[in-house]
């Protein structure tokens, strides 16, 4: 077994968390959704209680996403628990894109889980990928692999 897989850390998901994600993807098809979550984060344990669903600002939704500016200082005043971020993929798997890694400095700092997810391939079946946002040494955000886990 390598570092990496031993040290790979675990997002715990709610079940209304998960439900409030199938359904803010399900009903934005065939755009980009995107929100964030709240919960709590620790170096060792990630939870997320409750996904607050956000408009998604891009002028080119069906290939990208950019929350809204309102929607995201309404949550950012909102205080503790702000910690981390959900977008859809609705037509690609739901790993990184070029393009959301050069975004991730924007919320990179304030934030530790970044979520994406596409369709499944059974009905509101959603395929979700959990990353942690890490901070590298030459100063730049890295997504790490995480394990999702449910409850
Ligand atoms: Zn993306």
């Amino acid at each position: 077994m390598t570092e990496s897989h031993e040290t790979q850390q675990e997002i715990w998901l709610s079940a209304s968390c998960e439900r409030q994600i199938a359904e803010h993807l399900f009903l934005g098809l065939p755009y980009e959704v995107c929100g964030i979550l709240r919960g709590s984060a620790t170096a060792r344990c990630m939870r997320s209680e409750t996904f607050v669903p956000m408009r998604n600002a891009a002028p080119d939704p069906l290939h990208r996403f950019i929350l809204h500016p309102e929607d995201w200082t309404r949550e950012c005043l909102q205080g503790d628990g702000l910690i981390g971020l959900f977008h859809s993929h609705p037509h690609s798997d739901p790993v990184p894109s070029a393009q959301d890694l050069q975004q991730l400095p924007l919320f990179a700092g304030m934030l530790s889980v970044y979520l994406i997810g596409s369709p499944g391939s059974e009905d509101h079946n959603v395929q979700l990928n959990g990353y942690n946002i890490i901070k590298g040494t030459d100063g730049n955000y890295t997504l790490q692999a995480c394990r999702i886990m449910h409850d």
